[in-house]
């Protein structure tokens, strides 16, 4: 911070990730520029809402301002456009803190994604929306003055967009906020007040205070100025949906499903949600707030409400308003009030009903699914009562198809004599398709479940049954394997009981402590060997995602190898542990046999460079032969 004058004006360096925002939100996003002004109506409307929520808990702040209202007053001779509320206002801290940092938690996460290639860095704040900042689209100053409700202390803040900010003291101001753009050249076009009304009209009328336009000495209310929720769902136009879903969420995308309905019965409220088409970008970060807004009978209360919407619905956005709570609620009422677990229990079940209807139309349920599908499996292991109807709504990967399949679609394709609902869970959908543990599934025309995300290895384990049928991991489906028989089984070419007995025992032997035993299957039709854990042990993906994650796990699983008695080679290395064959090319065949088998488990090897050079023996060899 340094003092530039002998006034009380001080130049404070904004921090580095703003001056990047502000870099790209002024050169890059020219294209798209008018919802400058949607973003600061919707910060001018926070600012009332919040004035209007303090004054329910403070009355004494009541006699400085009211009512409250949005005034646009367009400066052709000066070049400005300013925009005025007579809301919250911002102390010191307020304005250094939220306009001089990337306050939002959405738009830190988006400064860590840039990439620095500028069609990329576009579409992506095309996701975010970049709130204030956006004024710099349009002007190469602005100048923010403002006094908070309760304090004696105006500030004018100033800043042309490029690495600071000034900050000067003005107690004459009223209370509110004024936001002045200085125009630049190309932007004039928002001094006019035709293009000003259309803009309202289009993105802020659901906006619940008046919001004046000024020109010249007339001044008219420009938008509906009733909240978009409390009119009748005929009378609104997908459009205004969309914007106001827009306004709600900072996107910019369309919405991919709304619902708007009324609840009448033990507890009154109103919905108006969305999910989005394209996913926000913090749907990981633990600290995200939650996209619903809380209104009590049209005042607002909150936008982090705990607990109103269960973890695994978090991309959901939108308002409840309900009436069955004093104005006065605060945050430790909310937090214990059975309202909240009534209205969370019925929007719950609504989401989940018109996801089901929704689910009907295969391929817009697919892109749903894609983006969402990660986090609404979570549902899966929370420990609600909806699980059944989040099952019915999940999709996954299985063998043989390309689709994505619902529990009900495997139940169809289940084979006569198949008992269970069988999965594979692995990093990757190639990889899993190329598992050996497969192998023995595909013969008989058992379908398998490929399970891909982290989440999947933790809710199979409390969600273990769909309609009657177990869910049961491929490692352990040794029953339906034995009971369904293969259709063209091949029963030649099997091992000596002697020469198996050798062979199981060197195999031992070799791989020493890595293994905790060896043994025979007939469940692989292409690989020599497999690997699987016993039954109630951490799977071996289970165990790299913790490892992966940083956590210490006190053991490793253990681990069984399976050999294929059919396969050539397994029958060559029999054959010449038989016969006393060479030594050191026995042991370097398991090796590299069994290191083969951690690749396409998706496992890193310990020793890739030992892995390699003895492949590479046996390539030699193989040449010297040919
Ligand atoms: P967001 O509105 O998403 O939080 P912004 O960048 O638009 O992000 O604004 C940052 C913060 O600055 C707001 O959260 C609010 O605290 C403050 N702010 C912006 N405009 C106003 C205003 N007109 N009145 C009071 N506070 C404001």
């Amino acid at each position: 911070m340094t003092e530039t004058s002998q006034t009380t004006e001080q130049k404070i360096e904004f921090k580095a990730e703003v001056s990047r925002v502000l870099d790209i939100v002024i050169h890059s996003l020219y294209s798209n520029n008018e919802i400058f002004l949607r973003e600061l109506i919707s910060n001018a409307s926070d600012a009332c809402d919040k004035l209007r929520y303090a004054l329910l808990l403070h009355p004494e702040l009541s006699a400085q301002t009211t009512p409250f209202q949005i005034t646009i007053t367009p400066d052709k001779a000066n070049n400005t456009l300013s925009i005025t509320d007579n809301g919250i206002g911002m102390d010191k801290d307020d304005l250094i803190n939220h306009l001089g940092t990337i306050a939002r938690s959405g738009s830190a996460e988006f400064v860590k994604s840039l990439t620095g290639d500028k069609q990329k860095d576009m579409a992506l704040i095309g996701q975010f929306g970049v709130g204030f900042y956006a004024a710099f689209m349009v002007a190469d100053k602005v100048t923010v003055q403002t006094k908070k409700a309760g304090s004696d202390k105006g500030y004018i803040w100033e800043s042309a967009g490029s690495d600071s900010f000034t900050l000067n003291e003005d107690d004459s101001l009223p209370l509110g906020t004024t936001v002045t753009l200085h125009l630049k050249k190309e932007a004039t076009e928002y001094l006019e007040p035709i293009r000003l009304r259309h803009l309202v009209r289009q993105y802020s009328d659901h906006i619940s205070w008046p919001i004046l336009l000024k020109d010249g000495d007339k001044q008219e209310t420009i938008n509906s100025a009733s909240a978009l929720w409390t009119r009748n769902k005929a009378d609104i136009t997908l459009e205004q949906y969309k914007d106001f879903y827009q306004s709600v969420s900072h996107a910019f995308d369309d919405p991919w499903m709304t619902l708007h309905y009324k609840a009448e019965g033990v507890i009154d409220y109103t919905a108006l949600l969305f999910i989005p088409t394209k996913p926000p970008f913090n749907l990981f970060q633990p600290d995200r707030k939650s996209g619903i807004q809380l209104y009590v009978n049209r005042v607002f209360i909150s936008d982090d409400v705990p607990d109103l919407m269960p973890f695994f619905l978090r991309f959901v956005t939108g308002i409840i308003d309900t009436n069955d709570l004093p104005l006065n609620v605060s945050r430790e009422m909310l937090q214990k009030t059975p309202v909240m677990a009534k209205i969370k229990k019925g929007i719950v079940k609504r989401i989940l009903s018109e996801l089901k209807k929704r689910s009907e139309d295969k391929a817009s349920y697919h892109k749903f699914w894609e983006n969402f599908g990660i986090v609404f499996k979570e549902g899966l292991y929370e420990p609600i009562d909806e699980r059944k109807e989040v099952a019915e709504l999940c999709r996954f990967h299985v063998t043989g198809s390309d689709d994505f399949i619902s529990f009900a679609d495997y139940i169809n394709q289940m084979k006569e004599g198949q008992e269970n609902i069988y999965y594979l869970s692995g990093t990757d959908l190639k990889t899993l398709r190329n598992n050996p543990q497969l192998e023995g599934f595909e013969a008989r025309q058992i379908p398998v479940l490929l399970l891909t995300d982290p989440i999947d290895e933790f809710w199979v384990q409390t969600f273990t049954e769909y309609q009657g049928k177990k869910i049961v991991s491929v490692m352990h489906a040794k029953n339906d394997l034995d009971k369904i028989a293969v259709s063209s089984s091949d029963t030649k070419n099997k091992l000596s009981e002697k020469e198996a007995d050798k062979l199981l025992k060197r195999i031992k032997e070799i791989l020493g402590d890595k293994i905790q035993s060896v043994e025979l299957t007939d469940r692989l039709t292409k690989s020599p060997l497999s690997l699987i854990t016993p039954e109630g042990q951490m799977s071996l993906h289970l165990e790299r995602l913790m490892k992966a994650n940083g956590q210490q796990i006190a053991y490793n699983s253990e681990r069984i190898v399976q050999v294929n008695p059919k396969h050539p080679l397994i029958h060559k290395l029999a054959e010449l542990i038989n016969t006393n064959g060479n030594t050191q090319q026995i042991d370097n065949a398991i090796w590299v046999l069994y290191d083969q088998t951690l690749i396409a488990e998706g496992e890193a090897l310990s020793d890739p460079a030992l892995f390699g050079s003895r492949l590479n023996e046996f390539i030699l060899s193989g040449l010297s032969v040919l």
